[in-house]
């Protein structure tokens, strides 16, 4: 634990599209009018949307917002170590210039 950086973690919640995980991780979706829609890990409502601005998911029930972090360990239950080292890869086909 600790021995990862402030950047680095700021890289993993900001350059891993929040929408991709969603897809990624299996989570069941439904298209709203200008957001993605997907069941929520802890309450499996779907009261929820994504804001790609933010990079976040949110939950209005409750009152949640989700980063990829968060998410990944809200849904595989892993650790933060773990969910560190799985959303890595992620990184490297992330395209970080505009
Ligand atoms: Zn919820």
């Amino acid at each position: 634990m600790g021995s990862y950086t402030d950047g680095f973690l700021k890289r993993l919640r900001n350059e891993i599209d929040i929408d991709q995980m969603i897809h990624t991780l299996a989570l069941e979706t439904r298209t709203g009018t200008n957001y993605l829609r997907f069941r929520c890990p802890v309450c499996h409502g779907f009261h929820t949307a994504t804001n790609p601005k933010t990079n976040l998911a949110r939950c209005f029930e409750c009152k949640i917002n989700f980063n990829p972090i968060d998410l990944v360990m809200a849904v595989t239950a892993q650790s933060f170590v773990e969910t560190v080292e799985y959303l890595k890869p992620h990184l490297t086909d992330t395209r970080t210039n505009g």
